[in-house]
């Protein structure tokens, strides 16, 4: 007896390749198991997702090829987790193989049947304890009663929870009991905690560890993220797949991570635009982490959930939104640990600033007052490098990236120009390239500068030791090194460092204990970009970085946010000094209603890469022409393409064609119905240079 089994393989969304191959097997494969096939003139790595006895119509013996050998030893992919690799396929636009091989660790692919034994060898040493005993303390102390009322509605909540709970609320006990109780309940219960980025909370895990290895043994907490060796990512993945890991932490790859036990589900900071990938399968974890509790619960018996939990301070609108509507049940935690204040919102006008201060005079007596006294200041710029552009005022030349339309950022620590889309670099020129002039100068700032600038200013301050004030900066520049984010974070916390100094990087999620002013200095731009979104991300950004003040209760009183800006007026700022999220969450949803914008409409975006911003156009608006007629093609709206607003990165001309729908539903056909289109249109002579299309369903950027 013959057997033809389904295969998918990582076949990207424009192959063409349908969604499976169809192999021969003289042994019946469980769907889910993994197996090793020819394909070309490689054999690649696949998984089986029906195992028919009869052909497909039309398919010979004589034209399908063997399955080349099965990875022994390894339980099949069970079906919940194919269910979520076919639904993220289907909804994000890609092809059913490039999100499941995408969803397996890259080594998997590389392995010889020994080394893949040898792994699991390994592995089944180590193993782990199973169960977890109950208990309910908080690193020592009594749960507040709000983390309490929170844990006890979670327990018998009938939907996905959105734990609202201000910074320093103790959000993080919440998920450690949560996690406690879950694996207490089940001998194999499994947790997946998603964080938006883990090496900026080496604190997080360094809790989740302390509390459950003693419990669950050496090997129960696991992480998953991007930042990890191939070797690292098998083991971590192996782990959760056997069921040996109990906890898995981890960025948004863990969604799709596979995990049998699965009880539970944590997306922390659930606002935080890192979840939604910009590249492959545009998925967003959150929105997946949603589906499959959905998936999970549906296996599971009648009284039993996959919880999950979306935890922030500042939600997503659409996270608030489904709350509103009773898709998701909404847990406020509004109190601070030990009663602490939030800190108190400042406006500094800059109409009535020195002319050309960076720092207003009353930002910076304040600061050093702070310092004065032993406490810590944290201030937030946008920019990273010393200046945004180098440029010659006497011909006007500015340092354009060559291969970009942007400039190139000015490094005054090793006197280079780097693109930061591209990443090209040069040494500053001496002169102006054009004219000769010698006089080339910074315009704008970013965080070198204000770092040097600071350090100027506080020169005189002196800390209670007598020591002079101390200025530090944080930023992707100052952290590229392996382990230099750690060193930095432990200055930090040990006060080492009175004034840090960096980008949004140390608004999120830090629990700095001495900082009792946070200052940002360059917030306007959030005020008045043309993306419909940047309201959110600045009032989420800005009640972040409130959130790292004032979070030891004894100091929280003085604790204080200050924000310079040239429109004090501004609405959002009045929401902000309330703390009010609630407030600024009713007026913005009330706008995005009116214009039809998500979460009240539905969208997506066409984008288009081409040699030319001519070709990117064409092919975007043939396949806008060739959409007319197909199914749901009147309920969607389909823009004229435009230019991206960083239009040519490295050499490669961008544009976007945005796609409008009321309904999620009609949304989703018509793109599917779009797919074959959009695939044909490439050979159409107007599209002669294109490079490469994407669809993203849900775009955060538009
Ligand atoms: P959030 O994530 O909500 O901002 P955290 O979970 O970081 O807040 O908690 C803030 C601080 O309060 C942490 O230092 C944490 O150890 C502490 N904490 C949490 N729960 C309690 C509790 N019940 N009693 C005392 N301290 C607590
Ligand atoms: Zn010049
Ligand atoms: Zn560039």
């Amino acid at each position: 007896m013959a057997f033809w089994p389904s295969i998918v393989v990582a076949t990207p969304a424009h192959s063409g390749v349908g969604t499976s191959l169809t192999y021969r097997s003289e042994l019946s494969l469980a769907p889910g198991t993994l197996v090793r096939v020819p394909l070309g003139a490689r054999e690649v790595l696949g998984v089986v997702w029906e195992c028919p006895t009869e052909p497909p119509e039309g398919l010979t013996e004589a034209k399908t090829k063997p399955v080349a050998g099965v990875l022994d030893g390894l339980p099949p992919l069970n079906d919940r987790w194919r269910q979520l690799v076919q639904f993220a396929a289907r909804y994000y636009q890609r092809s059913l193989g490039e999100v499941a091989l995408a969803a397996l660790p890259p080594q998997l692919r590389d392995l010889s049947h020994e080394q893949l034994a040898r792994r699991l060898k390994r592995r089944a040493k180590a193993g782990a304890k199973t169960g977890a005993p109950a208990g309910e303390v908080a690193d020592g102390h009594q749960l507040s009663d709000e983390q309490r009322q929170a844990l006890d509605a979670l327990a018998t909540a009938q939907a996905p929870v959105l734990l609202f709970g201000a910074t320093g609320s103790g959000k993080t006990e919440v998920y450690l009991q949560a996690t406690q109780r879950a694996l207490a309940a089940h001998a194999d219960a499994q947790v997946l905690v998603m964080v938006p980025e883990i090496n900026l909370t080496p604190q997080l895990e360094a809790r989740f560890r302390e509390r459950f290895e003693p419990l669950c043994g050496a090997g129960a907490v696991v992480c998953l993220h991007s930042g990890m060796t191939p070797a690292q990512r098998l083991s971590s993945w192996l782990a959760a797949h056997t069921g040996q890991a109990r906890i898995v932490l981890g960025t948004r790859m863990a969604v799709l991570a596979s995990l049998p036990g699965l009880r539970l589900i944590v997306v922390d900071e659930e606002h935080d635009p890192s979840y939604k990938s910009q590249e492959g399968a545009r998925y967003s974890a959150r929105d997946l982490a949603v589906y499959r509790g959905k998936v999970e619960t549906e296996a599971l018996a009648a009284h039993e959930r996959c919880q999950v939990v979306l935890g922030s301070a500042t939600p997503s609108l659409e996270s608030w939104h489904a709350a509103d509507q009773g898709r998701y049940l909404r847990l406020a935690m509004p109190a601070r640990i030990g009663g602490g204040a939030l800190p108190r919102l400042r406006l500094v006008d800059m109409n009535h600033q020195p002319k050309g201060a960076v720092l207003a005079p009353p930002l910076v007596a304040a600061m050093a007052e702070r310092i004065g006294r032993g406490e810590q200041c944290l201030v937030l710029l946008n920019r990273r490098g010393y200046a945004p552009v180098l440029a010659c005022h006497d011909c006007g030349w500015k340092s354009a990236c060559p291969h970009c339309s942007a400039y190139r950022v000015f490094h005054k620590l090793d006197r280079t120009l780097r693109c930061h889309h591209c990443g090209f670099t040069e040494r500053v020129p001496r002169a102006c390239p054009d004219c000769g002039n010698l006089d080339i100068a910074p315009v704008g700032r970013g965080t070198e500068q204000v770092e040097e600038q600071l350090a100027g200013l506080l020169a005189d301050v002196k800390r209670p030791d007598g020591g002079p004030a101390r200025v530090a900066r944080m930023d992707a520049d100052s952290t590229r090194l392996k382990g230099s984010l750690e060193v930095q974070l432990a200055t930090m916390h040990s006060g080492e460092v009175d004034v840090l100094v960096g980008t949004q990087m140390i608004a999120k999620g830090h629990d700095f204990r001495r900082i009792t002013l946070v200052a940002s200095i360059n917030a306007d731009s959030g005020l008045f970009a043309s993306d419909y979104r940047a309201p959110e991300r600045l009032f989420a950004l800005l009640m972040q970085a409130a959130g790292r003040a004032g979070r030891d209760a004894a100091q929280s009183a003085a604790s204080e946010m200050w924000v310079q800006t040239w429109y004090p007026q501004h609405p959002l700022f009045a929401s902000l000094k309330q703390h009010d999220f609630p407030a600024f969450a009713v007026t913005q949803l009330a706008e995005r209603l009116s214009a039809g914008m998500p979460p009240h409409g539905h969208q997506a975006l066409l984008r288009a890469d081409a040699r030319t911003q001519q070709a990117a156009q064409a092919y975007l608006n043939a396949a806008a022409q060739a959409a007319v007629g197909l199914p749901h093609f009147e309920d969607v709206t389909l823009y004229p393409a435009v230019p991206l607003t960083i239009q040519r990165v490295a050499n490669v001309e961008r544009a976007q064609l945005l796609v409008e729908a009321a309904s999620r539903g009609a949304l989703q056909r018509f793109l599917s119905a779009w797919q074959p289109v959009l695939l044909a249109s490439r050979s159409l002579p107007e599209a002669r240079g294109l490079v490469r299309f994407a669809v993203d369903v849900d775009p955060l950027v538009i």
